[in-house]
């Protein structure tokens, strides 16, 4: 495993940290496969990986509970060694375990309505996460609207205070917006570290590779979401770009175009990966420890297939989900992603024969009551009550 240095501490994070919003499941999405993530996320850990990051609402299910989702839970229990030690630990407890492990998680800014919310939340991620420190603490979703719950409660103020108490390590963000607003957060506060969605294909979305490159002139190392687009960019690629990949002398896979791209930047600290498989695991790992940086050839591929991407005009779903439940039952992120498919192959019969496998009529886009629930919560400021009614046009008349 590669490490890059954070902070000024002699602290060094692994190039690859665990993302654990999309965990395997057993059914509904709070309804974590224990077992099986548990596996995965040791394994990880025995092949080097030291970054574990979470939020306060991943994995929640249909119903609201007073302490978020699972994910926190789950993690708690791993960390304290419920699922057994990875075996690189010096010692097998609890808080050799802790010690040697970055646990990341995030202040959900739009359930803040007073500084007392704040650290009633903070306290309640200690108690899931069975710990009394954060090493990573972020605010959650920063944007125009959330920017302002920031600046009304003088959360930053709060963040300070936890940092001089000790309860947590370093303080970043996560963003989803513009780069002026990107640029302004950054200059607002000393941060430790920033994280952004960036990918081969998102490079000009939202802080994208300006806002990159402006953090690194600050000095602010920089954690990338979304680095395969919610998977998007690990699967069969479309047949023009799979022809330009099998042009290179060297044989790689979708995913470690995908993460070549962010590690051979310099400016990239770590990426983290959604990882639900164990599959995925393997291969993310696999690719974190080798070497193999793309070669000039492989750059200039790297341009054209980015070129192919900007005349494609995708949606932009990256299938975080933080738009459900819909009141009305839609599967929102499913629904797009077929969508998409549509612009991209028409309504080809492999296209529409899996919309039928994968979209019954309980969570069909014609469902949409265009109630516009969904619209603030998504990050890719996607339209979704749009894009529905597209779904029932394109597959339902
Ligand atoms: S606008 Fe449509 S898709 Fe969005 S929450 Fe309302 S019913 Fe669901
Ligand atoms: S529509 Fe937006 S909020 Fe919903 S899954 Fe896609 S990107 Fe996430």
């Amino acid at each position: 495993m590669h490490y890059r240095k954070i902070g000024n501490k002699g602290d060094e994070i692994s190039i690859l940290g665990f993302g654990s919003m999309r965990l395997p499941i057993k059914g509904s999405n709070f309804e974590i496969d224990e077992e099986k993530a548990s596996k995965m996320l040791i394994y990880a850990i025995e092949n080097g990986v030291n970054y574990i990051d979470t939020a306060y609402f991943y994995h929640s299910g249909d119903e609201k509970y007073d302490f978020g989702g699972f994910s926190e839970i789950f993690i708690g229990n791993f960390i304290s060694g419920k699922y057994g030690f990875p075996e690189n630990l010096p010692e097998k407890t609890p808080e050799s375990f802790r010690e040697n492990i970055f646990i990341a998680t995030k202040l959900p800014i739009y359930l803040i309505e007073s500084k007392d919310d704040a650290l009633k939340i903070f306290n309640t991620q200690l108690k899931k996460l069975k710990t009394d420190y954060i090493d990573f603490y972020l605010l959650h979703d920063v944007k125009r609207s959330s920017w302002k719950t920031v600046l009304d409660y003088d959360l930053i103020s709060f963040l300070k205070e936890l940092k001089k108490e000790g309860k947590i390590n370093y303080i970043g963000f996560s963003f989803h917006d513009d780069f002026e607003l990107f640029k302004e957060v950054i200059d607002s506060f000393d941060w430790d570290f920033c994280q952004i969605q960036y990918n081969y294909v998102d490079t000009k979305y939202q802080a994208g590779e300006a806002g990159l490159n402006y953090a690194h002139s600050k000095e602010i190392p920089v954690f990338i979401m979304e680095p395969l687009k919610g998977g998007r960019l690990s699967g069969e690629p479309f047949p023009e770009i799979r022809d330009l990949m099998e042009k290179s002398e060297n044989k790689r896979s979708p995913t470690e175009w995908g993460l070549r791209f962010l590690w051979d930047n310099p400016k990239v600290t770590m990426l983290l990966s959604g990882m639900s498989e164990p599959e995925h695991v393997f291969e993310n790992v696999k690719i974190a420890k080798e070497d193999k940086k793309l070669n000039l050839e492989e750059i200039k591929i790297m341009k054209e297939i980015q070129k192919i991407y900007d005349n494609k005009n995708m949606i932009g779903c990256t299938d975080c989900k933080y738009c459900m439940p819909c009141a009305a039952g839609v599967d929102i992120p499913k629904n797009i992603k077929f969508v998409e498919e549509f612009d991209l192959y028409g309504l080809v019969a492999g296209v529409l024969w899996s919309y039928k496998r994968e979209i019954k009529k309980n969570i069909a886009g014609s469902n949409c009551i265009d109630c516009g629930h969904c619209l603030d919560k998504c990050p890719q400021e996607i339209d979704i009550p749009y894009i529905m009614k597209r779904s029932e046009e394109i597959f339902e008349s």
